[in-house]
Protein backbone atom coordinates (compact mmCIF):
# COMPACT_ATOMS: atom_id res chain seq x y z
CA UNK A 1 0.00 0.00 0.00
CA UNK A 2 2.57 2.68 -0.82
CA UNK A 3 0.67 5.03 -2.33
CA UNK A 4 -1.79 5.78 0.55
CA UNK A 5 -0.98 7.85 3.95
CA UNK A 6 -1.92 5.62 6.89
CA UNK A 7 -0.88 6.57 10.32
CA UNK A 8 -1.55 6.14 13.88
CA UNK A 9 -4.12 8.38 14.96
CA UNK A 10 -1.31 10.31 17.47
CA UNK A 11 0.63 11.48 14.66
CA UNK A 12 -2.42 13.49 13.04
CA UNK A 13 -1.57 16.62 13.86
CA UNK A 14 1.97 16.39 12.42
CA UNK A 15 0.58 14.79 9.41
CA UNK A 16 -1.99 17.89 8.74
CA UNK A 17 0.35 20.62 9.00
CA UNK A 18 3.20 19.04 6.84
CA UNK A 19 1.21 17.55 4.37
CA UNK A 20 0.11 19.80 1.50
CA UNK A 21 -2.69 17.47 0.06
CA UNK A 22 -4.51 17.42 3.62
CA UNK A 23 -4.72 21.17 3.35
CA UNK A 24 -8.38 22.70 2.93
CA UNK A 25 -9.29 24.56 -0.36
CA UNK A 26 -11.94 27.05 0.44
CA UNK A 27 -15.09 24.99 -1.97
CA UNK A 28 -13.93 21.96 -0.55
CA UNK A 29 -15.27 20.06 2.55
CA UNK A 30 -12.84 17.79 4.76
CA UNK A 31 -15.20 15.29 5.39
CA UNK A 32 -14.47 12.22 8.08
CA UNK A 33 -15.88 9.10 6.64
CA UNK A 34 -15.46 6.22 9.87
CA UNK A 35 -15.55 2.81 8.53
CA UNK A 36 -14.43 4.17 5.39
CA UNK A 37 -12.41 0.64 4.39
CA UNK A 38 -15.68 -1.31 4.55
CA UNK A 39 -18.43 -2.54 1.90
CA UNK A 40 -20.41 0.71 2.30
CA UNK A 41 -17.80 3.02 3.61
CA UNK A 42 -15.84 2.67 0.47
CA UNK A 43 -18.60 3.41 -1.97
CA UNK A 44 -18.90 6.19 0.10
CA UNK A 45 -15.39 7.71 -0.36
CA UNK A 46 -15.40 7.27 -3.81
CA UNK A 47 -18.44 9.62 -4.30
CA UNK A 48 -17.18 12.07 -2.27
CA UNK A 49 -13.66 12.18 -3.84
CA UNK A 50 -15.07 12.12 -7.22
CA UNK A 51 -16.95 15.56 -6.13
CA UNK A 52 -14.08 17.53 -5.55
CA UNK A 53 -14.46 16.53 -1.73
CA UNK A 54 -10.98 16.05 0.84
CA UNK A 55 -12.42 12.45 2.42
CA UNK A 56 -10.64 11.10 5.62
CA UNK A 57 -11.18 7.23 5.97
CA UNK A 58 -10.86 6.46 9.76
CA UNK A 59 -11.03 1.98 9.74
CA UNK A 60 -9.79 -0.39 12.37
CA UNK A 61 -9.99 -2.82 9.53
CA UNK A 62 -11.80 -5.74 11.25
CA UNK A 63 -14.00 -6.19 8.79
CA UNK A 64 -12.58 -3.37 6.06
CA UNK A 65 -10.05 -3.99 3.70
CA UNK A 66 -7.15 -2.38 1.99
CA UNK A 67 -7.83 -3.66 -1.34
CA UNK A 68 -11.66 -1.65 -0.99
CA UNK A 69 -9.90 1.92 -0.95
CA UNK A 70 -6.35 1.05 -2.94
CA UNK A 71 -7.51 2.49 -6.15
CA UNK A 72 -8.70 5.76 -4.03
CA UNK A 73 -5.05 6.50 -3.37
CA UNK A 74 -4.96 8.58 -7.04
CA UNK A 75 -7.30 11.35 -5.55
CA UNK A 76 -4.58 13.95 -3.63
CA UNK A 77 -7.60 14.84 -0.72
CA UNK A 78 -7.62 11.14 0.22
CA UNK A 79 -6.10 10.03 2.82
CA UNK A 80 -6.12 6.56 5.36
CA UNK A 81 -5.46 6.42 8.73
CA UNK A 82 -5.71 3.15 10.89
CA UNK A 83 -8.01 4.20 13.91
CA UNK A 84 -10.68 2.18 16.40
CA UNK A 85 -13.66 4.22 17.00
CA UNK A 86 -13.97 3.26 20.42
CA UNK A 87 -10.93 5.71 21.33
CA UNK A 88 -11.05 9.89 20.95
CA UNK A 89 -9.61 11.28 18.12
CA UNK A 90 -9.34 15.49 17.08
CA UNK A 91 -9.26 16.06 13.45
CA UNK A 92 -10.40 19.30 12.07
CA UNK A 93 -13.46 18.28 10.09
CA UNK A 94 -16.79 20.06 8.44
CA UNK A 95 -18.59 16.86 8.12
CA UNK A 96 -18.42 13.40 9.59
CA UNK A 97 -20.16 9.85 8.20
CA UNK A 98 -20.53 7.55 11.43
CA UNK A 99 -20.28 4.24 9.77
CA UNK A 100 -17.37 2.28 11.85
CA UNK A 101 -19.33 -0.97 12.49
CA UNK A 102 -19.56 -4.62 11.57
CA UNK A 103 -23.28 -5.38 9.95
CA UNK A 104 -23.13 -8.29 9.39
CA UNK A 105 -24.43 -10.72 12.02
CA UNK A 106 -21.49 -13.08 12.37
CA UNK A 107 -18.89 -10.49 12.21
CA UNK A 108 -20.53 -8.58 14.75
CA UNK A 109 -21.68 -11.41 17.03
CA UNK A 110 -17.76 -12.56 17.50
CA UNK A 111 -16.65 -9.91 19.64
CA UNK A 112 -20.20 -8.59 20.82
CA UNK A 113 -18.45 -6.31 23.72
CA UNK A 114 -16.51 -4.77 21.27
CA UNK A 115 -19.79 -4.45 18.81
CA UNK A 116 -21.62 -2.53 21.44
CA UNK A 117 -18.42 -0.46 22.14
CA UNK A 118 -17.47 0.64 18.74
CA UNK A 119 -21.51 1.57 18.20
CA UNK A 120 -22.02 3.29 21.65
CA UNK A 121 -18.44 4.68 22.39
CA UNK A 122 -17.59 4.92 18.75
CA UNK A 123 -21.37 7.58 18.61
CA UNK A 124 -20.30 9.39 21.50
CA UNK A 125 -16.37 10.07 20.01
CA UNK A 126 -17.85 11.19 16.90
CA UNK A 127 -19.80 13.31 18.61
CA UNK A 128 -17.85 15.45 20.85
CA UNK A 129 -15.76 15.34 17.60
CA UNK A 130 -18.25 17.38 15.98
CA UNK A 131 -19.24 19.50 18.72
CA UNK A 132 -15.69 20.32 19.00
CA UNK A 133 -15.17 21.60 15.30
CA UNK A 134 -18.91 22.51 14.64
CA UNK A 135 -19.16 19.33 12.49
CA UNK A 136 -22.41 18.16 10.41
CA UNK A 137 -22.61 14.18 11.36
CA UNK A 138 -24.55 11.40 10.16
CA UNK A 139 -25.20 7.89 11.56
CA UNK A 140 -25.66 4.86 9.81
CA UNK A 141 -28.21 3.68 12.23
CA UNK A 142 -30.34 0.46 10.96
CA UNK A 143 -33.79 -1.08 10.28
CA UNK A 144 -32.53 -3.56 13.14
CA UNK A 145 -33.81 -0.86 15.68
CA UNK A 146 -37.02 -2.67 14.51
CA UNK A 147 -35.98 -5.75 16.06
CA UNK A 148 -38.30 -8.76 14.80
CA UNK A 149 -41.22 -5.64 13.61
CA UNK A 150 -44.50 -6.63 14.74
CA UNK A 151 -45.83 -3.66 12.31
CA UNK A 152 -45.04 -3.71 8.71
CA UNK A 153 -43.65 -2.02 6.88
CA UNK A 154 -41.79 0.14 9.12
CA UNK A 155 -42.58 3.18 10.03
CA UNK A 156 -39.53 5.98 11.74
CA UNK A 157 -42.48 6.30 14.13
CA UNK A 158 -42.58 2.35 15.45
CA UNK A 159 -40.04 1.61 18.73
CA UNK A 160 -39.82 -1.63 17.54
CA UNK A 161 -39.35 -5.04 19.08
CA UNK A 162 -35.90 -5.78 20.49
CA UNK A 163 -34.52 -8.32 22.74
CA UNK A 164 -32.16 -6.84 24.72
CA UNK A 165 -30.46 -9.49 25.75
CA UNK A 166 -30.38 -12.04 22.68
CA UNK A 167 -26.75 -12.39 20.64
CA UNK A 168 -28.37 -9.39 18.22
CA UNK A 169 -28.23 -7.38 21.36
CA UNK A 170 -25.22 -5.83 21.04
CA UNK A 171 -25.50 -4.89 18.30
CA UNK A 172 -29.31 -3.72 17.95
CA UNK A 173 -29.35 -2.02 21.40
CA UNK A 174 -25.59 -0.80 20.79
CA UNK A 175 -27.37 0.79 17.60
CA UNK A 176 -30.56 2.16 19.51
CA UNK A 177 -28.07 3.85 22.16
CA UNK A 178 -26.14 5.65 19.17
CA UNK A 179 -29.41 7.06 17.89
CA UNK A 180 -29.92 8.66 22.22
CA UNK A 181 -26.66 9.40 21.94
CA UNK A 182 -27.11 11.49 18.71
CA UNK A 183 -30.60 13.33 19.77
CA UNK A 184 -29.23 14.34 22.80
CA UNK A 185 -26.59 16.26 21.44
CA UNK A 186 -28.68 17.30 19.23
CA UNK A 187 -30.60 18.97 22.06
CA UNK A 188 -28.51 19.60 24.70
CA UNK A 189 -25.66 20.66 22.23
CA UNK A 190 -27.08 21.98 18.96
CA UNK A 191 -25.17 19.31 16.99
CA UNK A 192 -26.48 19.21 13.42
CA UNK A 193 -27.45 15.25 12.76
CA UNK A 194 -28.86 13.07 10.39
CA UNK A 195 -29.73 9.67 11.12
CA UNK A 196 -29.96 7.39 8.53
CA UNK A 197 -32.02 3.96 8.95
CA UNK A 198 -30.30 1.52 6.78
CA UNK A 199 -32.40 -1.40 5.27
CA UNK A 200 -30.10 -5.03 3.90
CA UNK A 201 -27.84 -3.28 1.35
CA UNK A 202 -25.85 -5.20 -1.39
CA UNK A 203 -23.24 -4.98 -3.99
CA UNK A 204 -19.79 -4.90 -5.15
CA UNK A 205 -17.06 -5.39 -2.24
CA UNK A 206 -19.42 -7.24 0.02
CA UNK A 207 -16.40 -10.07 1.35
CA UNK A 208 -17.52 -13.64 -0.12
CA UNK A 209 -17.12 -14.28 3.68
CA UNK A 210 -19.11 -11.48 4.55
CA UNK A 211 -22.03 -13.96 5.69
CA UNK A 212 -24.95 -11.66 5.32
CA UNK A 213 -27.48 -13.72 2.54
CA UNK A 214 -26.49 -12.15 -0.59
CA UNK A 215 -23.10 -12.45 -0.70
CA UNK A 216 -23.35 -15.69 0.46
CA UNK A 217 -25.40 -17.42 -1.70
CA UNK A 218 -23.56 -15.14 -4.80
CA UNK A 219 -20.76 -17.30 -3.79
CA UNK A 220 -22.25 -20.55 -2.53
CA UNK A 221 -24.35 -20.69 -6.49
CA UNK A 222 -20.58 -19.55 -8.39
CA UNK A 223 -18.75 -21.86 -6.60
CA UNK A 224 -21.17 -24.45 -7.21
CA UNK A 225 -21.81 -25.26 -3.30
CA UNK A 226 -24.94 -26.11 -1.40
CA UNK A 227 -27.47 -22.86 -1.23
CA UNK A 228 -28.21 -22.36 2.68
CA UNK A 229 -31.29 -21.44 3.38
CA UNK A 230 -31.55 -20.78 7.11
CA UNK A 231 -35.42 -21.79 8.46
CA UNK A 232 -37.99 -22.97 5.54
CA UNK A 233 -37.13 -19.55 3.44
CA UNK A 234 -40.26 -17.70 3.97
CA UNK A 235 -38.88 -14.98 5.96
CA UNK A 236 -38.64 -11.80 4.09
CA UNK A 237 -36.22 -8.52 3.59
CA UNK A 238 -36.01 -5.82 0.98
CA UNK A 239 -32.79 -5.60 -0.85
CA UNK A 240 -31.39 -2.12 -1.64
CA UNK A 241 -28.18 -1.97 -4.06
CA UNK A 242 -25.68 0.01 -2.90
CA UNK A 243 -25.41 2.94 -5.66
CA UNK A 244 -29.00 3.74 -4.47
CA UNK A 245 -28.00 3.84 -1.24
CA UNK A 246 -25.30 6.14 -1.12
CA UNK A 247 -27.20 8.76 -3.45
CA UNK A 248 -29.45 8.68 -0.25
CA UNK A 249 -26.84 9.11 1.85
CA UNK A 250 -25.39 12.53 0.03
CA UNK A 251 -29.15 13.70 -0.36
CA UNK A 252 -29.53 13.43 3.86
CA UNK A 253 -26.22 15.05 4.34
CA UNK A 254 -27.28 18.08 2.19
CA UNK A 255 -30.67 18.03 3.84
CA UNK A 256 -31.63 21.66 5.90
CA UNK A 257 -30.55 21.04 9.35
CA UNK A 258 -34.01 20.91 9.97
CA UNK A 259 -34.06 17.02 9.05
CA UNK A 260 -32.26 15.52 11.68
CA UNK A 261 -34.11 11.95 11.25
CA UNK A 262 -34.04 8.99 12.06
CA UNK A 263 -35.07 8.38 8.49
CA UNK A 264 -35.40 5.09 6.58
CA UNK A 265 -33.66 4.29 3.39
CA UNK A 266 -34.33 0.75 1.50
CA UNK A 267 -35.69 -0.49 -1.21
CA UNK A 268 -39.59 -1.21 -0.41
CA UNK A 269 -39.49 -4.27 -2.55
CA UNK A 270 -39.73 -7.19 -0.49
CA UNK A 271 -38.53 -10.87 -1.16
CA UNK A 272 -38.73 -14.04 0.59
CA UNK A 273 -35.13 -15.49 1.12
CA UNK A 274 -36.54 -18.54 -0.78
CA UNK A 275 -37.28 -16.32 -3.80
CA UNK A 276 -33.53 -14.46 -3.45
CA UNK A 277 -32.20 -18.03 -3.96
CA UNK A 278 -34.00 -18.37 -6.73
CA UNK A 279 -33.25 -15.50 -8.80
CA UNK A 280 -29.44 -16.33 -7.82
CA UNK A 281 -29.52 -19.44 -9.13
CA UNK A 282 -31.68 -18.43 -12.07
CA UNK A 283 -29.15 -15.65 -12.74
CA UNK A 284 -25.73 -17.29 -12.85
CA UNK A 285 -27.27 -20.46 -14.25
CA UNK A 286 -25.77 -22.83 -10.73
CA UNK A 287 -26.46 -26.41 -10.81
CA UNK A 288 -26.41 -25.63 -6.75
CA UNK A 289 -28.53 -27.28 -4.27
CA UNK A 290 -30.82 -25.79 -1.74
CA UNK A 291 -30.15 -27.01 1.95
CA UNK A 292 -31.81 -26.18 5.04
CA UNK A 293 -29.89 -25.19 7.96
CA UNK A 294 -31.35 -23.91 11.24
CA UNK A 295 -32.55 -20.43 11.76
CA UNK A 296 -30.75 -17.92 13.87
CA UNK A 297 -32.28 -16.87 17.29
CA UNK A 298 -33.96 -13.70 16.91
CA UNK A 299 -34.13 -13.92 13.06
CA UNK A 300 -36.60 -11.05 12.31
CA UNK A 301 -39.28 -12.50 10.16
CA UNK A 302 -40.46 -9.75 8.01
CA UNK A 303 -38.55 -6.44 6.84
CA UNK A 304 -39.92 -3.78 4.45
CA UNK A 305 -38.90 0.01 4.88
CA UNK A 306 -41.45 2.61 4.46
CA UNK A 307 -39.72 5.11 2.45
CA UNK A 308 -42.29 8.04 2.63
CA UNK A 309 -40.31 10.12 4.62
CA UNK A 310 -37.24 10.14 2.23
CA UNK A 311 -39.41 10.45 -0.96
CA UNK A 312 -41.29 13.38 0.84
CA UNK A 313 -37.56 14.90 2.69
CA UNK A 314 -35.14 14.11 -0.12
CA UNK A 315 -36.86 12.82 -3.23
CA UNK A 316 -35.05 9.92 -2.57
CA UNK A 317 -36.53 6.56 -4.10
CA UNK A 318 -34.16 3.60 -5.48
CA UNK A 319 -34.17 2.88 -8.96
CA UNK A 320 -32.23 -0.23 -9.28
CA UNK A 321 -34.27 -3.78 -9.13
CA UNK A 322 -33.38 -6.46 -7.58
CA UNK A 323 -32.53 -8.37 -10.68
CA UNK A 324 -30.20 -5.89 -12.20
CA UNK A 325 -28.54 -5.13 -8.75
CA UNK A 326 -27.80 -8.96 -8.28
CA UNK A 327 -26.55 -9.10 -11.82
CA UNK A 328 -23.47 -6.39 -10.91
CA UNK A 329 -23.17 -8.06 -8.07
CA UNK A 330 -22.60 -11.53 -9.17
CA UNK A 331 -19.72 -9.95 -11.85
CA UNK A 332 -17.68 -8.38 -8.77
CA UNK A 333 -18.24 -12.02 -7.20
CA UNK A 334 -16.86 -14.04 -10.33
CA UNK A 335 -13.94 -11.51 -10.85
CA UNK A 336 -13.11 -11.72 -7.62
CA UNK A 337 -13.45 -15.44 -7.17
CA UNK A 338 -10.45 -15.83 -10.24
CA UNK A 339 -8.02 -13.60 -9.09
CA UNK A 340 -5.46 -15.60 -7.54
CA UNK A 341 -3.70 -12.23 -6.28
CA UNK A 342 -6.87 -10.90 -4.47
CA UNK A 343 -6.23 -9.81 -0.75
CA UNK A 344 -9.94 -11.89 -0.40
CA UNK A 345 -9.23 -14.69 -1.71
CA UNK A 346 -7.31 -15.13 1.37
CA UNK A 347 -10.90 -15.04 3.08
CA UNK A 348 -12.71 -16.78 0.45
P1 LIG B 1 -18.74 -3.53 6.74
O1 LIG B 1 -18.49 -4.54 7.81
O2 LIG B 1 -18.36 -3.85 5.35
O3 LIG B 1 -18.02 -2.16 7.09
C1 LIG B 1 -17.81 -1.72 8.41
C2 LIG B 1 -16.48 -0.99 8.44
O4 LIG B 1 -16.27 -0.47 9.76
C3 LIG B 1 -15.30 -1.92 8.16
O5 LIG B 1 -14.37 -1.28 7.30
C4 LIG B 1 -14.69 -2.17 9.53
O6 LIG B 1 -13.32 -2.50 9.47
C5 LIG B 1 -14.96 -0.83 10.21
N1 LIG B 1 -15.00 -0.91 11.68
C6 LIG B 1 -15.69 -1.81 12.44
N2 LIG B 1 -15.50 -1.53 13.74
C7 LIG B 1 -14.70 -0.44 13.80
C8 LIG B 1 -14.13 0.32 14.86
N3 LIG B 1 -14.35 0.01 16.15
N4 LIG B 1 -13.34 1.37 14.54
C9 LIG B 1 -13.07 1.68 13.26
N5 LIG B 1 -13.57 1.01 12.22
C10 LIG B 1 -14.38 -0.04 12.49
O7 LIG B 1 -20.30 -3.16 6.83
P2 LIG B 1 -21.19 -2.22 5.91
O8 LIG B 1 -22.27 -3.04 5.33
O9 LIG B 1 -20.34 -1.40 5.03
O10 LIG B 1 -21.87 -1.29 7.02
C11 LIG B 1 -21.42 0.04 7.25
C12 LIG B 1 -22.33 0.69 8.29
O11 LIG B 1 -23.69 0.70 7.82
C13 LIG B 1 -22.33 -0.01 9.64
O12 LIG B 1 -22.39 0.96 10.65
C14 LIG B 1 -23.63 -0.79 9.63
O13 LIG B 1 -24.14 -0.98 10.91
C15 LIG B 1 -24.52 0.10 8.78
N6 LIG B 1 -25.59 -0.69 8.13
C16 LIG B 1 -25.33 -1.43 7.02
C17 LIG B 1 -26.34 -2.17 6.44
C18 LIG B 1 -26.13 -2.97 5.19
O14 LIG B 1 -27.07 -3.63 4.76
N7 LIG B 1 -24.99 -2.93 4.55
C19 LIG B 1 -27.62 -2.19 7.02
C20 LIG B 1 -27.83 -1.45 8.17
C21 LIG B 1 -26.81 -0.67 8.71
N1 LIG C 1 -29.77 -16.16 5.66
C1 LIG C 1 -29.88 -17.38 5.01
N2 LIG C 1 -28.74 -17.97 4.56
C2 LIG C 1 -27.51 -17.42 4.69
C3 LIG C 1 -27.41 -16.16 5.35
C4 LIG C 1 -28.56 -15.57 5.83
O1 LIG C 1 -30.98 -17.92 4.85
O2 LIG C 1 -26.53 -18.03 4.24
C5 LIG C 1 -31.01 -15.51 6.12
C6 LIG C 1 -30.98 -15.01 7.56
O3 LIG C 1 -31.35 -16.00 8.46
C7 LIG C 1 -31.98 -13.87 7.49
C8 LIG C 1 -31.83 -13.32 6.07
O4 LIG C 1 -31.20 -14.36 5.32
O5 LIG C 1 -33.29 -14.38 7.63
C9 LIG C 1 -30.99 -12.07 5.99
O6 LIG C 1 -29.78 -12.33 6.70
P1 LIG C 1 -28.58 -11.31 6.73
O7 LIG C 1 -27.57 -11.86 7.68
O8 LIG C 1 -28.16 -10.99 5.35
O9 LIG C 1 -29.20 -9.96 7.30
P2 LIG C 1 -30.13 -9.62 8.57
O10 LIG C 1 -30.63 -10.87 9.20
O11 LIG C 1 -29.25 -8.84 9.48
O12 LIG C 1 -31.24 -8.85 7.98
Amino acid sequence: MPNLRKVLSGDLDKLFDEDKALQRPEVQKRILVTGGAGFLGSHLCEVLLEAGHQVICADNFSTGLHQNVEHLARFDGFSLIAHDVVEPIDLDVDEIYNLACPASPPHYQADPVHTTKTCVLGALNMLELAARHGARIFQASTSEIYGDPQVHPQVETYRGNVNPFGPRACYDEGKRCAETLFFDFNRARHVEIKVVRIFNTYGPRMRPDDGRVVSNFIVQALKGEDITIYGDGSQTRSFCFVDDLIDGFIRVMASPASVTGPINLGNPAEFTIGELAEQVIELTGSRSQIVHRPLPVDDPRQRRPDISLAERELGWRPSVDLSAGLAQTIGHFDALLTRPDSELMEVA
